[in-house]
């Protein structure tokens, strides 16, 4: 077994380095000309706020322009329980000021479920200019008759506060490196690629956008309360939108969703004014460099972080990874020569006797004054498949979207077993155990394949769980990263995440798109198992005849919104009305 697969390795390095960057720190704190002692802080100080952007942005996906705000809401509480003389001193002080942080964090991403992009960015530079405005009329707590703020006794000169700073920013970074790697981290990746697929999932899109601002203006609270710490009679000037701004720049240019980034743009943070000054330049012109740089990185693509990570850290699992789907499953090996283009599914009538899965009565989706859904009404059987076959246009797509909550001004009911689901979101149906796949990739890249079957799945699984569904449907392991996997692998690594996640009805739209015809009839072969072995009803829309007559006993066909056909497969393929519609097909009624 490699070594970075090994539980006890997995489970220590990430402490292992906290405490290595810590004993570098202490080295540095003696070693350190004392000029640089004070920069340095500086640099741990900016590090950590950069940290907490890296989550909203880099993570995330969001704009926000208000990362010093939240670091003078820490100073700002750090600064009123000196002035208090409260209890606990400067290290308790420094975590009710992330505690009020993070929850102002949450009040300022309220917008943010509404709002994208640019007028995301425009709500959160005028919260950072308002309070900008509030900060200075009212002053830091203790400015005004010049109480400075008291540091641990153990840390009270420079040096040993570096060291301490060295220490928060340990702690900070590891905080941040298991968040990540958590459900909560998996949510901030799967939002900022697609709210859709998020809530597809039975992820809260709001959850996931509010939990990564609060982390965010947590850490910027910490950077506050330290920097608070640091200069011991903190001011606004510290903490204006202008600065801000540069942070965040800092921080796309930096690539600061990986911890050793952010470090490395704290380090930036300092330096480029520094080597400014010693050059005799005007230091404002540091925001100009911060502001090249980052255009650059935000057009070209080209970030610095990635460039340099790419020249220390090669890692040879950025080599691609797509699906091996050839060979059978075990269990399906008896009736593997059955697999082929003329076997047909067969109707088990003794399982379609049962309560209906999913009742669908009446269903009508209108856009403007085209009827996308017309009076669509059919049942799916517990634990069976059925094929949902029409020309493009019909209205399939559109079918999946109202049926798992995506389409809410729908006509007509949509029970699950016999439970209405009228006025559900996407989240909870998904919660409910209706599960969709997209016609769309929808599969966030910056997750690992395990990571996204784990986000998907909503359930504790053991890793051999993970890996035996993998294995099953052909995917990449699940350390491989799906961003270095093809677009047709994703979509299976779509499917056997949703099926793990053990729904009761799980809705595949059009499933082998992107796969070539030998790679059709071995998925063909494993959707067809999939009732007896999960438990899972599945609607399989697709246009791969083959496929169909081959999977599923029972069809539904659409036309022009309409239901023109449901029930058995032989029925609905003698039904006059469907071959007219599909005159041409010759193949479908061969
Ligand atoms: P299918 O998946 O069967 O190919 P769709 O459900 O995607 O078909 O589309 C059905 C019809 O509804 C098409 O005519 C399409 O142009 C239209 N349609 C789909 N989504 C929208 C939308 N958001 N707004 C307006 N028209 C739409
Ligand atoms: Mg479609």
């Amino acid at each position: 077994m490699p070594l970075a697969d090994r539980f006890w390795f997995k489970t220590t390095w990430p402490f292992a380095v906290a405490v290595a960057g810590i004993g570098v720190g202490a080295i540095l704190s003696a070693a350190l000309p004392g000029y640089f002692v004070f920069l340095a802080i500086s640099a741990v100080v900016a590090a950590i706020a950069i940290l907490g952007l890296g989550i909203v942005t880099g993570s995330a996906g969001m704009i926000a322009l208000c990362q010093l705000t939240f670091a003078a809401v820490g100073a700002w509480v750090v600064s009123l329980l000196n002035v208090m003389q409260a209890p606990g001193g400067f290290i308790v002080w420094l975590m009710l000021g992330a505690v009020a942080a993070g929850l102002v964090g949450i009040i300022v991403g309220l917008p943010a479920l509404r709002l994208r992009g640019v007028n995301l960015a425009v709500v959160t530079l005028g919260f950072a200019a308002a309070a900008d405005v509030t900060l200075v009329q009212i002053q830091f707590p203790g400015s005004v008759d010049g109480t400075s703020i008291e540091r641990p006794a153990l840390f009270s000169n420079d040096r040993q506060f570096f060291f301490l700073s060295i220490v928060v920013l340990a702690v900070c970074g590891l905080a941040v490196f298991f968040l990540q790697r958590g459900r909560w981290g998996s949510s901030w990746k799967a939002v900022a690629f697609s709210e859709r697929g998020t809530a597809a999932a039975g992820q809260s899109v709001q959850v996931a956008k509010l939990t990564a601002f609060a982390v965010s203006a947590a850490l910027g609270g910490i950077a506050g309360g330290l920097l608070a710490g640091q200069v011991q009679l903190p001011f606004a000037s510290s903490f204006t939108p202008l600065q801000s701004l540069a942070l965040y720049v800092l921080a796309i240019m930096s690539g600061a969703h990986l911890i050793d980034m952010a470090i490395l743009g704290g380090i930036l943070w300092v330096l480029v004014p520094e080597l400014l000054k010693r050059w005799g330049i005007d230091q404002n012109w540091g925001f100009v460099v911060f502001g090249v740089l980052g255009v650059q990185a935000l057009t070209g693509g080209t970030n610095l972080g990635q460039t340099v990570r790419d020249l220390f850290w090669r890692r040879a699992d950025r080599k691609t990874a797509n699906a091996a789907l050839t060979a059978l499953p075990p269990d399906a090996a008896d009736d593997a020569t059955a697999i082929t283009t003329t076997t047909t599914a067969t109707v088990d009538h003794a399982a379609l006797s049962g309560e209906p899965v999913l009742t669908v009565e009446g269903l009508t989706v209108q856009f403007g004054s085209l009827k996308a859904n017309d009076d669509v009404s059919f049942q799916v059987p517990a634990a069976s498949i059925m094929g949902l076959i029409g020309p493009n246009g019909a209205g399939k797509s559109t079918f999946v979207d109202a049926i798992s909550g995506f389409l809410p001004k729908h006509g007509g009911r949509v029970l699950l077993g016999g439970r209405d689901l009228a006025g559900l979101s996407p989240t909870r149906r998904a919660r409910l155990g209706l599960r969709r796949t997209f016609q769309q990739d929808r599969v966030p890249p910056a997750l690992t394949v395990g990571a996204y079957v784990r986000f998907v799945a909503r359930r504790r699984l053991a890793a051999s769980d993970i890996d035996e569904v993998l294995e099953f449907f052909g995917c990449p392991s699940a350390r491989a990263r799906l961003s270095s996997v093809d677009v047709g692998t994703r979509r299976l690594v779509e499917v056997a995440a949703n099926v793990i996640a053990r729904p009761r009805l799980l809705i595949l739209d059009e499933p082998a798109a992107g796969l070539s015809h030998d790679e059709h009839l071995a998925l063909a072969a494993r959707l067809r198992e999939l009732p007896a072995r999960y438990g899972v009803a599945l609607i399989i829309i697709e246009h791969d005849l083959d496929l169909v007559r081959s999977v599923c006993p029972m069809l539904t066909v659409l036309d022009f919104g309409k239901v023109l056909a449901s029930g058995p497969q032989a029925d609905v393929l003698a039904n006059p009305d469907v071959v007219k519609a599909y005159m041409g097909e010759t193949e479908l009624l061969s």
